[in-house]
């Protein structure tokens, strides 16, 4: 089997036996041809390319790590992309989660604290033609100049959400960000902001992100 079919049945395994948590019972069309496409394996560090399609969470430099794949396909649903769409991403780490909100169509700005991550990623994204635009910075104050935004995906876990977060969300807007104290109990929570402003929240699954750093 191809590397990247196995990540797919992977998935599919992982969204049946979460299906009471997250309310989603199958990895949409849409999400599932994008997983697809990135090539995961330009994501990762050169040592670990033969795991590249494991459906696990890899280190990458700076002590980060690159999300599991179902974890991106499950936010990636959440986030319901349509092409065009204004996507910001905090934690750009390896660039993953950002190829694949863009795969789906969107026009991703994506903020990474760590100056090393963010060059890396900006070179390899650009080289595969992804349409994202990163900037070294601290994620916690979002993006003011290109506010606001459909979707905002956290990728680094904040213990509380940030007020910039929510106030740089578009009315009928989603967020989608792991939530919990650093290496502790942690959410990934949606947040839903209505066209009057008011947010309502909906916890989706127990997960473990690295920390919100500032
Ligand atoms: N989205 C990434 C996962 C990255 S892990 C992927 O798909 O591979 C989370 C990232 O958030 C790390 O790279 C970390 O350096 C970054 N980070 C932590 N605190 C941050 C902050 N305040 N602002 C921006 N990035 C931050």
């Amino acid at each position: 089997m191809l590397g990247v079919d196995r990540m797919l049945a992977a998935i599919a395994l992982d969204f049946a036996s979460t299906a009471t948590s997250t309310g989603i019972e199958s990895a949409d069309e849409h999400v599932l041809q994008a997983m697809r496409s990135v090539p995961r394996d330009r994501f990762v560090p050169p040592n670990l390319r033969s795991m590249a399609w494991d459906n696990r969470a890899l280190g990458i430099r700076c002590g980060q790590t690159i999300s599991q794949p179902f974890i991106v396909a499950l936010t990636s649903q959440l986030c319901a992309v349509t092409p065009g769409m204004r996507v910001l991403e905090i934690g750009t780490g390896s660039g993953y989660q950002a190829a694949v909100l863009a795969a789906l169509g969107a026009e991703v700005w994506s903020i990474e604290l760590e100056a090393e991550l963010a060059s890396e990623a900006t070179t390899r994204l650009a080289s595969l033609g992804y349409r994202v635009s990163v900037r070294c910075g601290d994620g916690a104050l979002g993006w003011p100049d290109e506010a606001p935004f459909a979707r905002i995906v956290g990728t680094a876990a904040a213990e509380t959400v940030p007020d910039a977060w929510f106030e740089q969300l578009a009315p009928r807007g989603r967020l989608v960000t792991p939530l919990g104290p650093a290496w502790g109990e942690q959410w990934l929570v949606c947040f839903d902001k209505a066209e009057d402003g008011q947010v309502t929240r909906r916890d989706i699954l127990p997960v473990r992100f690295v920390p919100l750093r500032h």
